[in-house]
């Protein structure tokens, strides 16, 4: 129903139809008036609705007459007002034709002409009147026919047509005669006849010679199209060339109208996507822009890849925690074995968290040398929480816009890691594991560092600005964990934000375990063996561990096991393993396990047990042979009390990022001028120690009788001294090793040996105290590990040997020294002579 008063927009081109829509430019002074005072300031549908009327003769002519009107026009809805002002003002009107209606009274001119009007046709009023009549029914159904047909004759798969031809079925017939008028190829004059047309019978009358004649000019289009078809089969052929010249041609506009497709679905999918409202608002901004753009413009492939990552990135969409305390113990004593320490504090974590529902803290750091587990107990804290894991590499990252992205002008330009890494796992609530924290560089291109710190800290993260993005992002969901081998490199700022976790290296005993837990059965698994195939007893572990890998963690002691699954599993797969028969006692009880013969690779091995009573085909025992025979001659020998067979040798313990290690050092004598030299690439700090300690003995060379090779107490007369640390490529640094190089040279001078399971750490002053050192348990683990009996430590660290376990205690003897004469005692089997001394030497320190 159609208000019964109407402001009117003449037009004078185009003929708007009901149920069609129309463009129009508006440009004369009545037209202009009538959209400003109505459209524009009209705040009801209603007053969206205006007549139009057709066929007015050009108003810009004459100004003030309003020109003679055509009686019937079509009421219709402004869907879209379009301003501009150039070259002249003028509005672009979108109207959709509604119905038909007729002026009964002109009401007022100016500024712009209402009128009374009265509505022509009504939906309702063709199905209930006409449906029944004869005539028209077959009418319609011809129209219907010719409407049809002419619509197949069309391409389908363009979706306009598609659209068409569902509409043909939807649409009440009564309307198809205005819309397909408005869509074929007619004149004004054809139209206007049509809109003139009241009665639908005339209507359709009047319709269908038109639909005949399109579908007419199509066929002769289609003859004349087809043998033009393979030309354009050539075409296509020859294709790069016509895009050189810039020849359009048809396939090249649907690429286009295609692509064009795709930036819909884009601005689709961002309107409708989560995003923030700051970053909807850019989403928005590119893609205006993108739709201007010509797709052969570099910036265009940009702004899309731009676009599509903002579309991708998990702004709202998270996982949800699902955290019990007492499953996650669980968790992670199935997963570890061992760490205690690290699983409380872990464990305390997580508690808190559950009990105060956010994320502010520190940033746990689990400190420790390589395969100790510190990547695998990050996965499984995300295990337990329920949450994505994934693990960014920060080795060797020298470059800022590694964390934070390039800016979006570069060539190439990509977002940092931590967006790329949400991107990757889709929610925003991931465990991101910053590994390797001690390993960022530094270079020209910033400090990466510096920007991990924004990431980190909970009070900024919740609006980090990744470059490339432009946009705030919030991470503050993200739960970070970051690992590192050493503190020492670690930027204090970053060192800061985060709480240190120490994870020790293994003990032997704990390695066994560890394997025989974990690393055995997931080795099995990924080789497809089943412990019926192969078995590996604790002593074989045990000599991988002390015979092939000297380490702190369980890495290479994985591999080997590797190793071992890889060659039983050829042996399994070609079904030719034969097993002599154990001579006695079981698998895996100490020393008898080497009399197990297993077979030998050799065939001729293999044809002379053959003749034995047959032995059982599995399991695969791998022992000590077998060892060897997969892994080749063992790599770490018991080499210890060899190297002690002659004077000059000591046994010192050294940290390393990788652990604890144990350090020979080595010192000769020769005539010379009392020259100092050192080798192994030592540091200045123990280069100092080696003076430190010469200085020392040579003031104390009396008290204990040592002697050059000529026997005077001046022990640098004609002599000189070489001290040595192997091995000598690795870079050596340090206070620690200072008691080492005084027992070092004590046995030099007084030509007596060292005992040989002495190891032994701790800083030397002038005059003789000895001084607390760092990683005194990975060292001590590092002596276990070499066999060592006896070790001797500074007194002041004592404390620190209540962190090793107590089976590594208990076997060995720690002796704690304050001065240099309780390590000279301890080192030298009978004590080392001293005469008694008039006065005792007191710290004050
Ligand atoms: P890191 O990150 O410390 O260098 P990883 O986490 O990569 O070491 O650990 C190396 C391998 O050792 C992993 O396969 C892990 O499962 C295993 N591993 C290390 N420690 C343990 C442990 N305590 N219990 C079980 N497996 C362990």
């Amino acid at each position: 129903q159609i208000p019964s008063r109407l402001p009117l927009l003449l037009t004078h081109e185009g003929v708007l139809l009901p149920g069609s829509t129309m463009r129009t430019s508006v440009d004369s002074p009545r037209n202009m008036q009538l959209v400003r005072s109505r459209l524009l300031k009209g705040t009801s549908l209603r007053s969206t609705i205006i007549g139009v009327i057709p066929n007015t003769s050009d108003p810009t002519s004459d100004c003030d007459d309003l020109p003679s009107l055509h009686r019937i026009g079509t009421a219709a809805l402004a869907v879209q007002v379009v301003g501009s002002n150039w070259p002249k003002p003028h509005y672009t009107l979108l109207v959709t034709g509604l119905c038909r209606f007729q002026i009964l009274q002109l009401l007022k001119e100016k500024p712009y002409p209402v009128a009374e009007v009265e509505q022509l046709d009504r939906l309702e009023q063709f199905t209930n009147q006409h449906k029944s009549e004869e005539e028209l029914g077959e009418l319609s159904e011809q129209f219907y026919k010719y409407a049809v047909q002419l619509v197949e004759m069309l391409d389908m798969s363009v979706p306009a047509v598609a659209k068409l031809r569902r509409l043909l079925d939807n649409l009440p017939r009564e309307a198809l005669p205005d819309i397909l008028t408005s869509i074929i190829r007619t004149s004004n004059q054809e139209k206007l006849q049509i809109l003139d047309a009241v009665r639908l019978e005339e209507r359709f009358k009047m319709t269908i010679p038109l639909l005949v004649r399109q579908i007419e000019g199509l066929k002769l289009l289609q003859k004349t199209r087809k043998p033009k078809q393979d030309d354009d089969k050539r075409v296509v052929a020859i294709r790069p060339n016509r895009r050189i010249n810039h020849i359009p041609s048809t396939t090249e506009d649907e690429e286009e109208e295609e692509d064009h497709d795709d930036v819909v679905m884009l601005e689709k999918k961002i309107r409708t996507s989560s995003m923030s409202e700051q970053a909807l608002k850019v989403c928005l901004k590119e893609i205006k822009r993108l739709k201007k753009m010509p797709q052969s413009m570099p910036e265009y492939a940009l702004t899309r890849n731009y676009l599509e990552l903002m579309v991708e990135l998990p702004w709202n969409k998270s996982t949800k925690d699902r955290l019990e305390i007492r499953a996650a113990r669980i968790l992670l004593d199935n997963d570890h074995y061992a760490m205690e320490k690290l699983k409380k504090r872990v464990l305390e974590y997580l508690a808190v968290r559950q009990l105060k529902n956010n994320l502010k803290g520190p940033i746990l750091c689990f400190v420790g040398p390589p395969g100790v587990g510190k990547t695998s107990v990050g996965r499984s804290i995300a295990k337990t929480l329920g949450r994505e894991f994934h693990r960014i590499a920060l080795g060797g990252v020298c470059d800022q816009s590694d964390i934070r992205g390039h800016r979006r002008t570069y060539v190439g330009s990509m977002p940092g890691r931590i967006i790329n890494g949400l991107k990757t796992v889709g929610v925003n609530n991931p465990v991101f594991l910053l590994d390797e924290v001690d390993k960022l560089g530094k270079s020209l291109q910033g400090d990466p560092a510096a920007a991990l710190l924004e990431v980190l800290d909970p009070e900024q993260n919740h609006s980090f600005t990744d470059h490339y993005l432009n946009v705030a992002f919030d991470l503050s969901q993200v739960l970070f964990i970051a690992t590192a081998n050493t503190t020492a490199t670690i930027p204090p700022a970053l060192l800061d934000r985060m709480e240190i976790i120490q994870v020790p290296g293994y003990t032997q005993e704990e390695k066994i375990e560890i394997a025989h837990r974990h690393l055995i059965p997931k080795q099995l698994e990924q080789h497809g063996l089943t412990p019926q195939q192969i078995q590996i007893p604790q002593v074989t572990t045990l000599d991988i561990i002390s015979r092939y890998t000297r380490e702190a963690g369980v890495r290479s002691l994985d591999r080997k096991l590797g190793a071992i699954c890889r060659a039983v599993a050829v042996k399994v797969a070609e079904g030719q393993h034969k097993e002599t028969k154990p001579d006695r006692a079981e698998a895996g009880e100490g020393e008898d396990c080497k009399e197990h013969v297993t077979e030998d690779a050799k065939p001729e091995s293999i044809s002379d047990t053959a003749d034995l009573a047959l032995p059982p085909e599995m399991p695969i025992l791998i022992d000590f042979h077998a060892l060897k025979d997969i892994l080749g001659p063992p790599l770490y020998e018991m080499e210890v009390s060899e190297r002690l067979s002659q004077p000059g040798v000591a046994i010192g313990l050294a940290w390393t990022p990788l652990g604890g290690e144990i350090m020979f050092v080595e010192a000769s004598r020769m005539d010379g001028e009392g020259q100092l030299t050192l080798t192994g690439q030592l540091g200045d700090v123990m280069k100092e120690s080696a003076h430190l300690a010469i200085s020392w003995l040579r003031s104390n060379a009396k008290r204990y009788q040592l002697t050059n090779a000529s026997g005077s107490f001046d022990l640098l007369d004609n002599t000189d001294i070489h001290l040595h640390f192997p091995a000598g490529a690795v870079t050596k640094d340090g206070p620690s090793a200072g008691v080492t190089i005084v027992t070092c040279l004590a046995s030099l001078f007084s030509g007596r040996l060292v005992c040989s399971d002495v190891a032994m750490t701790g800083e030397i002053t002038l005059r003789g105290l000895v001084l607390p050192v760092g990683g005194i348990k990975d060292k001590v683990l590092a002596a276990h590990r070499a066999g060592l009996k006896r070790i001797i430590i500074p007194q002041r660290n004592e404390k620190d040997l209540e962190e090793i376990a107590v089976n590594v205690r208990q076997d060995l003897m720690f002796v704690m020294a304050s001065c240099l004469d309780e390590v000279l005692n301890a080192a030298f089997d009978g004590g080392f002579a001293v005469k008694p001394r008039v006065e005792r030497l007191n710290s004050k320190l």
